[in-house]
């Protein structure tokens, strides 16, 4: 595992797309949560995504069912994750949104998973 690297400097920079194998997802009631080390900085960065936004897509599904991992990654394959390792880069504008290195990325599935 590789350490943190505290003393990058906040640069808004888009990383591309990453393997969803290098995160974790998981879901609470109608959030799923992906957690894993930012690609930059490696603090560990943890997004919410509530499902009341993704609905307005149009994707729908019972929200007392337990969601599949399809599921998860159907609502997160869209989305852009931000860095948000929680660490005060230099640089870190005053009043940033998300608390990290700058860094934001989107992720995929890896090809043969799922759909
Ligand atoms: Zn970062
Ligand atoms: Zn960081």
């Amino acid at each position: 595992m590789t350490a943190h690297d505290l003393d990058l400097s906040y640069v808004q920079l888009d990383l591309g797309v990453r393997d969803e194998s290098e995160f974790r997802l998981t879901s609470v009631s109608s959030t799923v949560a992906v957690t894993g080390p930012c690609p930059r900085c490696h603090g560990t960065s943890t997004t919410d995504f509530p499902l009341g936004v993704v609905g307005s897509k149009g994707m729908q599904w019972r929200r007392d069912k337990q969601l599949t991992p399809a599921t998860r990654s159907a609502v997160v394959a869209d989305e852009v994750l931000y860095c948000e390792c929680g660490f005060g880069h230099p640089e870190l504008p005053e009043g940033a949104l998300f608390v990290g290195c700058g860094a934001y990325w989107r992720i995929k599935p890896a090809p043969g998973s799922g759909t």
